[in-house]
């Protein structure tokens, strides 16, 4: 199989092609990468998908490792260790977090299992070939994980003489106990000794092993490039299930294919009053107008001069219809200044977020998909739904800074650095001094984010590269 096909080696030639046609043909809609995965990467990646084969749902490690799930403590195991990931939000939210975890797993050998619930079905291909990641619907302690979430865990309750076997975290909540548990060597040593990890988590918190003394060299390692590190576990794990294909492909073929540029406007409105339509409106067209990522409509001559050949496509991804309606009467009520024909669409607007939707949750990968094929990208400042289409697609996005008492902010839009998602909660513990610290001043790999100042995220470390 060719080296595009597979990503420069970051998917295993290993699967059955029909059951997921997303997989292998991702390279014939996405611009091939211009990061390309450390070899030290794919032989972990490598090493990973054995340690998930001997480990994964029914096999003997897992049934043994399971059992212990019903008595208190754990002695001997099946020999694996475990993550399993609880999702909650939306599915921009899920995404960065399943990524993190599957990071935590590489770097601390256990095996992620994912709870996909009834509103993730039939979203993603395995990712894993020869094995599943879903978690079995009969996993002993499933039905204890509504009231899990409502009852943290303190780190400091695990004992360390008789290590139970699950603990069970959220995060962000009771975020000391979360900063404690990945940075510090202590809590790593005794969380070692634990089978079951169960994690419930919406954040991206992938920085965090960079501030960590005993993940960062190894983390360093598998990516040299640190701020591609979703760009490649993601390409890596999320694959659109053929039903998911089909939607994206349809679109596509219907409205992308034939552009010479694809520019991918998130409009991610978290508050309406506080955010008008109008405000958000004018901010947009600033912003593209002023770095111009599109031309203006030649207000003089309604006369359609010859285009010039070269043409645009605006996709939208909104809640709402208004933003769409307005950019295309625009577009197509006038000629541009240019010539460029310049075309608008937007696969759906769903009004408001579907808690539990399978449908919804669908259309909403969908669309981030179709959002990290483009060429050029806005994203909403602070929306994850935006973090993940940027790291697949490997782009830097303009990021549409949100406004402030119903005023366009100055600048509109702000060009992004790194094209890593931001963790919203940066780690704020410091395990040698144990003391409260800004993590994001102590290396200049880790700083705060372009649209989130209480968060962090990594950048490329340009003295080491
Ligand atoms: P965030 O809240 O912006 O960080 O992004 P999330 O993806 O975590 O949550 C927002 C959820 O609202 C999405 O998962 C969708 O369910 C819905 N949503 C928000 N914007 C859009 C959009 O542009 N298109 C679709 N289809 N759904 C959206």
């Amino acid at each position: 199989m060719s080296n595009d096909k597979l990503l420069d080696g970051l998917l295993s030639p290993g699967f059955d092609e029909r059951s997921c046609l997303s997989r292998y043909r991702s390279f014939l809609y996405r611009k091939a990468s211009q990061h390309k995965p450390s070899p030290y990467l794919l032989s972990k990646l490598r090493e990973y998908e054995d340690l998930h084969k001997r480990c994964g749902p029914h096999t003997r490690s897992y049934n043994e490792t399971s059992k212990r799930l019903k008595s208190s403590h754990t002695r001997s195991t099946g020999g694996c260790n475990y993550i399993v990931w609880l999702g909650s939000n939306g599915m921009g939210n899920r995404i960065i977090s399943m990524a993190s975890a599957f990071l935590y797993a590489l770097l601390a050998n256990r095996v992620l299992l994912v709870d996909h619930g009834s509103d993730m079905t039939h979203l993603f291909c395995e990712p894993f070939p020869n094995t599943s990641w879903i978690l079995p619907m009969d996993f002993p302690i499933k039905k204890q994980f509504h009231t899990l979430k409502q009852r943290h865990v303190r780190f400091r309750d695990i004992s360390e003489e008789s290590p139970p076997s699950f603990v069970y975290f959220n995060i962000p909540h009771g975020s000391y106990d979360f900063d404690e548990l990945f940075l510090c060597d202590r809590s790593r040593a005794l969380l070692e000794r634990v089978p079951w990890f169960i994690l419930s988590s919406d954040q991206y918190f992938a920085p965090s092993f960079f501030l960590s003394p005993s993940f960062k060299q190894e983390v360093s390692k598998l990516f040299p490039e640190k701020e591609t590190i979703f760009h490649q576990l993601g390409r890596y794990l999320f694959h659109p299930s053929n039903q998911v294909w089909g939607v994206i492909t349809k679109f596509y073929q219907t409205n992308l294919a034939k552009t010479e540029q694809r520019i991918g406007l998130q409009i991610r409105v978290f508050n309406r009053k506080t955010s008008p339509f109008q405000v958000v409106m004018d901010q947009i067209l600033s912003c593209m107008l002023k770095k111009k990522l599109l031309p203006e409509v030649d207000t003089q001559n309604s006369v359609r001069s010859p285009p010039n050949n070269s043409s645009k496509t605006i996709l939208i991804t909104s809640l709402y219809s208004d933003y769409f309606e307005n950019m295309s009467a625009m577009y197509q009520s006038k000629p541009t200044v240019t010539g460029e024909v310049i075309r608008v669409c937007q696969p759906s607007h769903e009004e408001y977020q579907h808690k539990g939707d399978n449908l919804h949750n669908m259309k909403a990968w969908a669309e981030i998909y179709l959002l990290s094929l483009s060429d050029v990208l806005l994203t909403s400042a602070g929306s994850t739904f935006g973090y993940a289409a940027q790291g697949l697609g490997g782009l830097k996005p303009w990021i549409l800074i949100r406004p402030k008492n119903k005023m366009v902010p100055d600048p509109a839009c702000r060009r992004d650095k790194s094209m890593d998602p931001c963790f919203h909660y940066a780690p704020r513990y410091e395990c040698k001094a144990k003391n409260i610290t800004d993590s994001g001043t102590l290396v200049p790999y880790v700083r705060h984010c372009a649209d989130r100042q209480t968060g962090v995220k990594l950048f490329n470390d340009h003295k080491r590269l």
